[in-house]
């Protein structure tokens, strides 16, 4: 570790939620700001720890234990987990940021980098008078959307006016914040997000300065701190790597024998459940729209259990020619396939980031949290997708990709989707904005070293 640690000029505390879609984007993080000379360390819990083998260059501390379950000790309930999660770890982090600073082998902290679902970390950062900068893992339109909330008071389905329009956002809908429905911890736990986000020194982004720059102008107005909008984090490693490689290679010489931009890629991501009506719904729009499609049907995926079981003879022997389904899939490297030619996606802000950066058009399925503002701004805003209605129906999912792959508004989807994705490529490039964006917080987190190094001189 003294290796690791002391050559480098700059100590960065890297503090990642467990839960993977938010663990990759923060240790795409850490391979970018290591490569400017700064050193690493990534705080981590016994749940889902990131695989050390795989980041030699970086120093890792445990501050779990034994202490968290799985994830789905929770039964789905994301808010019950991250109320947890937060509670538990305040005090270990505080007790190890301590022993890092009596430890001769680190260099003097410069700054916490944390996930802003782990706000535990802004109070332990504030005690030990540490700069913080928090990392969002989701669109700034989900920021928005937890301002419009707490300013209406109002954070779970029970509470909201659902179809009311949202003033100073027309396209906006209640229904498409970022709610649950649970109401138990919601609200505090989304307070103390928002408030953990808006109280840092900084604000990096995963997203793009071209997606979303209008928001991101309100909230360095409102918040009075720089934001660094610096995505998609995920394009700047070609790691796809995956644990189920044989399923993986079967898939991928399946696309190959595909026709170009024809192929239907669905993922619901790695969290939410889905019922058994739900599944055959989808199962059978999927057989009826006569695309072949490529299916990611995690093992619990269908209120814990394993959903190709339930999936019937007549599914199987009708889609047998022009279907796949794998539990696990290179999501980037799939998208990335040339004979996919439309997403079907719950929208988690990953997915649609991942989606967009492709140029592959939409079908958004939202559910819960940001899923639902994300598809929204796919349909309504960047135009890239189509929107199904919450009860999944059949005929609805068959009639959406039919007008995606064949109908006049299908075709302008598609057009907008590549131009879109050539923004991306340009925001990518040396000179372009998300670039750009991470050359000024490396200045920025330099200069608050000069400072604070001047002010304990
Ligand atoms: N993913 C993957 N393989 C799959 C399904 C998903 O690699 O078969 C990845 C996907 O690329 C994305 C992440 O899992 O990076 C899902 O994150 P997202 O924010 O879209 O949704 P969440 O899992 O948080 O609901």
């Amino acid at each position: 570790m003294e290796k690791k640690q002391k050559e480098r000029k700059g100590h960065l505390v890297l503090v990642p939620c467990p839960l993977p879609s938010h663990m990759s984007p923060m240790l795409h993080l850490a391979k970018l700001l290591h490569s400017q000379g700064f050193s690493i360390t990534v705080i981590h819990t016994q749940l889902n720890s990131p695989n050390q083998s795989h980041y030699p260059e970086f120093s890792f501390e445990s501050i779990g234990g034994s202490m968290l379950e799985s994830y789905s000790a929770f039964d789905g309930d994301v808010m019950l987990f991250l109320s947890e999660l937060n509670m538990k770890c305040e005090t270990p982090f505080h007790d190890c940021l301590i022993k890092m600073q009596l430890c001769s082998q680190y260099n003097p902290i410069s700054c916490i980098i944390y996930d802003s679902v782990m706000y535990f970390s802004a109070a332990v950062a504030d005690d030990l008078q540490i700069l913080r900068i928090v990392l969002r893992t989701s669109s700034a339109a989900n920021y928005i959307g937890l301002s419009i909330l707490d300013e209406n008071d109002c954070h779970s389905t029970q509470e909201c006016r659902l179809e009311e329009p949202v003033a100073g956002f027309p396209f906006l809908r209640m229904k498409d914040m970022p709610l649950f429905s649970t109401q138990k911890h919601t609200r505090k736990v989304l307070t103390c997000i928002y408030n953990g986000t808006k109280t840092a020194s900084a604000i990096i982004w995963n997203s793009l300065w071209c997606l979303e720059h209008a928001l991101f102008e309100k909230i360095e107005d409102e918040t009075l701190v720089p934001v660094f909008p610096i995505g998609p984090l995920q394009r700047y490693s070609s790691n796809f790597s995956t644990d189920v490689l044989s399923e993986e290679q079967s898939c991928m010489a399946w696309l190959d024998k595909q026709a170009q931009s024809s192929v239907v890629y669905v993922s619901t991501g790695s969290v939410i459940t889905m019922s058994k009506d739900e599944l055959l719904e989808m199962a059978w729009g999927l057989a009826n729209s006569d695309q072949p499609f490529l299916w990611v049907v995690r093992d619990c995926l269908v209120n814990g259990s394993d959903g190709v079981e339930q999936l019937p003879r007549e599914f199987h022997e009708s889609t047998r020619s022009r279907c796949r389904i794998a539990s696990w899939l290179p999501q980037q490297k799939v998208l990335a396939h040339r004979s996919i030619g439309c997403f079907f996606t719950h929208n988690g802000w990953n997915s649609t980031i991942e989606s967009i950066a492709e140029g592959v058009p939409m079908l958004c399925w939202p559910r819960v949290g940001d899923q639902r503002v994300n598809a929204r701004f796919v349909s309504h805003v960047w135009r890239v997708g189509l929107q199904l209605e919450d009860r999944l129906l059949r005929e609805e999912i068959d009639r959406a990709i039919r007008t995606l792959f064949v109908d006049e508004e299908g075709i302008q989807i598609q057009k907008q989707a590549k131009e879109l994705k050539k923004k991306v490529e340009i925001s990518l490039r040396q000179e372009g904005a998300s670039s750009d964006f991470f050359g000024r917080l490396v200045k920025y987190i330099r200069l608050q070293e000069t400072m604070i190094s001047l002010s304990n001189a």
